[in-house]
């Protein structure tokens, strides 16, 4: 075992030494989890907000799901219209130049190679599944890192290469076709969903929804999971990938990634994980019935005078029966859910909103999250129009306080959503009007 974290380690070393990361200083290690298999652990104590490391894609490209947008073979951007690539290789591009860059040449000329049915035109089903065409690129080293990497088994997976078989007339060779099935089943147990590139001519789609792609992240994918991770990750606009610190990571503490969200509770998360990634989460967090004291999947109790809420008895049990924590009675999840009153429930005005949540990432200890960088800057907008509405009156105490909180939070939400290329895109711009306006009042 120790022979095999050392080969992996390596091996993750030589995927950022390749692209060209620098590892001096580093702060992880492989080791031997106690969530099970392998995971990554602290090297030394790591600090709030300090960044834990960068990883870049081994491959990158669009997603395989029916309803994704479509988007350029070359640039990975989406457009409203999108042309067949002119050198026959079935799948969609935005212009001419896009089909001659790098991205795109390996895979236009593999596909060229199996001959394409699609009749000239491109083809949604082909894009799909162009993913795991592009991992016949890699070098042999690259292939290495990409086979030390965890993966999921199982018919459901690998399906882009049975669209492959169906769309061309050669179809890959018997090695070409093992090795694409192996990568699809690594990539479907550790692709990370990645963010798009903000570009002005990109557009949103007829879905309604923004491109996004996966992307296989070699080290980010040793993180395991946890459902209140001690890490957060951000995009930059070359697909970079920057963990960092969501909280104080004492030196041989595991370095964790929720594949999940946070403010989901627990039924619903462990029922996601175990759908999408094959595992029952038995986290700390997933065995409390009150989930850390937030009490985020309590139930009103269903006897009409009591006040109390319900909360299930074995919350790692599906079946579990839930009691209600003042009168004692029991009824199980699905009787529990079903008859709660989902239309009295009121509209919280966006402030009040804004302080519960952000409360309750703090009560699930969740640190210096990126949801809690984005409801900072929510909760500063929220403040601003309130401040602007009374007046700019300095001699006004309350105008005065709503300035200095709007200052902090938008202060905050700068330095967690920093380098971050999905963060809001006037926060910069807040934040030296705010200090501006707050400190000249
Ligand atoms: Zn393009
Ligand atoms: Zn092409
Ligand atoms: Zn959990
Ligand atoms: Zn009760």
């Amino acid at each position: 075992m120790a022979g095999a974290l050392q080969e992996t380690s390596r091996l993750l070393k030589e995927h950022l030494r390749l692209a060209g990361l620098p590892d001096d200083g580093q702060l992880w290690a492989v080791a031997q989890s106690p969530l099970g298999g392998r995971g990554l652990v602290a090297s030394r104590d790591i600090a709030p907000g300090e960044l834990v490391f960068y990883d870049v894609p081994l491959v990158l490209g669009p997603r395989a799901g029916a309803h994704c947008p479509p988007v350029c073979a070359g640039c990975l951007q989406g457009f409203e219209a999108l042309l067949p690539c002119s050198r026959g290789c079935g799948l969609p591009v935005c212009s001419s130049q896009c089909e001659s860059v790098p991205l795109h040449r390996f895979e236009c000329q593999k596909l060229s190679s199996w001959g394409v049915r699609t009749n000239g035109s491109w083809s949604r089903e082909l894009l799909r599944a162009s993913t795991p065409v592009r991992c016949l690129a890699l070098s042999p080293t690259k292939r290495q890192v990409l086979q030390c990497l965890q993966r999921h088994g199982g018919s459901q997976h690998a399906f882009e290469v049975d669209i492959l078989k169906q769309k061309t007339e050669k179809g890959p060779s018997t090695e070409e076709e093992a090795f694409m099935r192996l990568a699809c089943c690594v990539m479907d147990a550790n692709a990370f969903e990645t963010a798009q590139i903000p570009l002005v001519k990109a557009v949103r789609t007829e879905e309604g929804t923004t491109p996004s792609l996966r992307g296989l992240y070699p080290l980010a994918s040793m993180m395991n999971h946890a459902c209140t991770p001690n890490t957060r990750h951000g995009y930059d606009e070359r697909q970079r990938m920057a963990v960092r610190a969501a909280m104080h990571i004492p030196a041989g503490t595991e370095i964790t990634n929720s594949y999940t969200s946070l403010l989901w509770g627990t039924t619903a998360r462990r029922y996601q994980l175990a759908v999408t990634k094959h595992f029952l989460c038995a986290c700390s967090r997933c065995s409390d019935p009150q989930e850390g004291g937030s009490r985020l999947a309590a139930l009103r109790c269903l006897t009409p005078s009591c006040q109390g809420s319900m909360f299930p008895t074995e919350p790692l049990d599906d079946e579990s029966m839930w009691e209600c924590e003042l009168c004692g009675c029991q009824a199980t999840g699905r009787k529990a859910a079903i008859t709660q009153d989902v239309t009295t429930q009121k509209l919280e005005l966006k402030e009040r909103l804004c302080r519960e949540v952000l409360q309750l990432l703090e009560t699930l200890r969740a640190g210096q999250c990126r949801l809690r960088g984005l409801l900072l800057y929510e909760l500063h907008c929220v403040l601003m129009e309130l401040r602007a509405r009374r007046g700019r009156d300095s001699s006004d105490a309350t105008v005065q306080d709503l300035g200095r909180e709007a200052l902090a939070c938008v202060q905050e939400a700068a330095e967690i959503l920093a380098g971050d290329i999905t963060a809001p895109v006037d926060i910069e711009l807040r934040l030296s009007t705010c200090r501006r306006d707050v400190t000249t009042a």
